[in-house]
């Protein structure tokens, strides 16, 4: 056997890179996984599974499947987009940025809606920060510079494992060499989280109170006058916590969907962010989403330089539209507007509502999916992939916008396409039907 080091792990966004995998000699079969957390390692295994699907299935018009080429695969597909008025290409979040460059191309030329998981999750984040900038800053100055750590609306104990062992809480860095002993933990959540029990302070905020909670720690900032009770928390303690958070040397607040996706939205984060803005009056403080996938970040990059804007692209015109509420993929589906879903690197079947997933269901539409997914049960055509991460590299976003390339550790199973390789055939097939 081989051990190969400092292995990416490609599930969520923390994308650790210490990870050590044992393979056997002829780089076939992945045996140990080293380092990662729980999920982490699970992802890696999952590729050896013995029941895995390596072709390419078409669902035929009793539900069941049938093994189709992936020539068939790639037929179906451009097919599928060049004939429709307006395809939604949706998830690009668990994959490569260079498969997600293909498909932008592929996107451009069928007119598609170009739309990634940020639309459910931190879209509202993304929209905040259009309107007023962000202060942020990598993990690496976290690890190194951060002494009062806030985590509002996320669970990184359960979503991010190993988050606050790697960068947040735990670690010792170059000014905080006392590890967890030298921060402050605040943790604001509804709920009485794994991550809340081992905190400083927890805030237990009433449900969707956020907004009133973020604009009471700016008023406290300045030593004004709070009503007795802010969103269910006293005003000693918001005094409290203000001051912690003054007092530090470098304050980083992190935030998950419990604020993203509850009441206010994107207006939430303004106010989140506009609390950073003021601590910087009295020491250094920067503001971080947790991302979720682990290349959600790098699809919001991608179309960033493509075509300036990071989620919910309209390609439909010839030309870039952004306008989220409207070229939203659930608002999309829900109103009926696409005629056509291709998937690749998510699961909406599990996270969209149920009257989005009906319409999946009753459109022609592709999923580009290593393993079998409430996704792939309500799709057309299932094309599995090689793992990238694990089977093939390519390059990866961190959740604080740093660029990571991940590595091939094993070979795929034989004759296995991946992403990029399906997408570029795909690409090739669209511009053959247009004639361009
Ligand atoms: Fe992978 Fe995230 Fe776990 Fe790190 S914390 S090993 S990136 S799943």
């Amino acid at each position: 056997t081989k051990t190969v080091t400092d292995v990416i792990c490609p599930f969520c966004g923390t994308l650790c890179d210490d990870l050590e995998v044992v393979v056997s000699d002829d780089g076939k079969e992945l045996l140990e996984v080293y380092n990662a957390c729980a999920i982490g390692a699970e992802k890696f295994l999952h590729s050896q599974a013995k029941d895995r699907l390596t072709r390419p299935r078409m669902r035929q018009e009793d539900g069941s499947w049938k093994e189709i080429s992936y020539e068939e695969a790639i037929e179906y597909t451009a097919q599928m987009l060049a004939d429709a008025t307006k395809p939604l290409m949706y998830g690009w979040s668990s994959t490569n940025c260079e498969a997600q460059s293909v498909g932008s191309e592929i996107g451009e030329y069928v007119g598609a809606v170009m739309d990634n998981t940020a639309t459910v999750c931190h879209g509202t984040s993304l929209i905040a920060v259009q309107d007023i900038g962000i202060p942020s800053c990598t993990l690496g100055e976290v690890k190194n510079r951060a002494d009062r750590i806030v985590f509002w609306g996320c669970n990184p104990a359960h979503a991010h494992p190993r988050h606050m062992s790697r960068y947040s809480i735990f670690p010792r860095g170059f000014f905080t060499g006392k590890g967890h002993t030298g921060r402050k933990m605040v943790v604001v959540d509804p709920r009485v989280t794994d991550t809340a029990r081992i905190a400083d302070v927890h805030l237990q905020i009433e449900q969707g109170r956020d907004y009133e909670l973020l604009d009471a720690l700016r008023v406290a900032f300045k030593g004004e006058q709070l009503p007795d009770v802010v969103a269910g928390i006293a005003k000693e303690k918001i005094y409290e916590v203000a001051e912690t958070l003054k007092s530090g040397r470098f304050t980083i607040i992190f935030f998950g969907m419990g604020v993203t996706q509850s009441l206010g939205k994107n207006h939430n984060i303004d106010a989140a962010i506009a609390v950073t803005r003021d601590l910087n009056e009295y020491t250094k403080a920067a503001i971080m989403p947790m991302r979720g996938h682990y290349n959600v970040t790098g699809s919001g990059q991608v179309w960033g330089w493509q075509f300036g804007f990071p989620f919910a692209v309209d390609l439909s015109r010839g030309f870039a539209r952004y306008n989220p509420g409207e070229t939203t993929s659930n608002d999309l589906l829900r109103r009926g507007e696409v005629d056509a879903i291709f998937v690749l690197g998510s699961d909406p079947g599990a996270h969209f509502p149920f009257s989005s997933v009906k319409k999946i269901y009753d459109l022609p539409s592709v999923a580009v999916e290593p393993h079998e997914t409430p996704t792939t049960e309500v799709c057309k055509v299932h094309v599995p992939v090689a793992f990238v991460g694990v089977e093939v590299g390519g390059c990866a976003y961190r959740m604080d916008n740093v660029p990571i390339e991940t590595r091939k550790v094993v070979e795929p199973p034989e004759g296995m396409m991946t992403d990029e390789e399906f997408l570029r055939h795909v690409l090739a097939r669209v511009k053959e039907i247009k004639g361009v």
